[in-house]
């Protein structure tokens, strides 16, 4: 049963924005879909594709030659080429936050990710929940660790310890943190807002006890695309969906209201 939504406005981020310049974030899934199904077929180990990208947007000296100096030779290049015209317009705050970031934030990694750096996490953090879904979908445990920007600031939020970590107790309909809640519940995920939880300490009582672990992230990009990789080191089966854009204290100083595509969660968790 699809109950009802929160309103889902176009929201700006200090960087980036899912909704580009339409009214849905729909354009921009269709977009990474098609985009991954294209690399899926030019280069067919998803593994080796993601560690490519991994390393690859890494190297921020020969990105900064791209798309001048785009070798053909290395495949996350390829990549890189092949993207960055279709996502740019989802990222175009970047260049100015770059441009104001102070100096003292400069080695902040997360702060200083340049343009072609998001358009590369972005298609990782889609290759990697191909990778990853139906082996996240048959885990014993689920958790889904969502941010504290992504509930209705408009109320005093009622979220409370339990278990894990923070859980959230529905107290708004206009909250994303509630919808997300209830479609991850409905598919055997327990929903956690991260607060305190120590993520590695639960994943080894888990797999201490035998039963096989899964994590389900959502945060901005960048900070999706670092999580994802930790989750990928610890040989955790891993999916996230991106915020719709950057919005919280870290990019603007204080938090404002964020969503993610409800819809789109509810398509990755139904992968068969
Ligand atoms: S619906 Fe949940 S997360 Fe949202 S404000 Fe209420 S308790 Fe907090």
């Amino acid at each position: 049963m699809r109950h009802d939504r929160p309103p889902y406005k176009p929201v700006e981020g200090k960087t980036y924005t899912l909704f580009g310049k339409s009214n849905s974030t729909r354009d921009y899934y269709k977009t990474i879909h098609e985009l991954a199904d294209r690399i899926m077929v030019l280069l067919p180990d998803l593994q080796q594709t993601i560690e490519d990208l991994r390393i690859f947007s890494g190297r921020k000296r020969v990105l900064r030659r791209l798309p001048k100096n785009m070798s053909s030779t290395n495949p996350a290049a390829e990549i890189a080429r092949l993207v960055d015209p279709a996502l740019k317009m989802y990222t175009e705050n970047v260049e100015e936050h770059l441009k104001t970031l102070p100096l003292s934030k400069i080695w902040d990694r997360r702060l200083a990710t340049s343009r072609i750096q998001y358009h590369l996490y972005m298609v990782e953090i889609e290759l990697t929940n191909r990778l990853f879904i139906k082996e996240f979908i048959k885990a014993d445990r689920k958790i889904a660790l969502m941010p504290y920007c992504l509930q209705d600031f408009s109320v005093s939020c009622r979220s409370a310890r339990n278990g894990f970590d923070y859980q959230c107790k529905s107290c708004s309909g206009n909250c994303f943190q509630n919808h997300a809640s209830r479609i991850l519940r409905d598919h055997g995920i327990e929903p956690y807002i991260w607060m305190e939880g120590d993520m590695k300490r639960l994943a080894g009582y888990t797999l201490e006890e035998k039963r096989t672990f899964g994590v389900l992230g959502i945060a901005c990009v960048p900070e999706l695309t670092w999580g994802m990789r930790n989750c990928r080191k610890n040989k955790i089966p891993v999916v996230g969906i991106p915020l719709n854009a950057n919005r919280c204290i870290r990019w603007f100083g204080s938090f404002y209201h964020n969503s993610i595509d409800l819809d789109e969660m509810e398509r990755l968790l139904s992968t068969l």
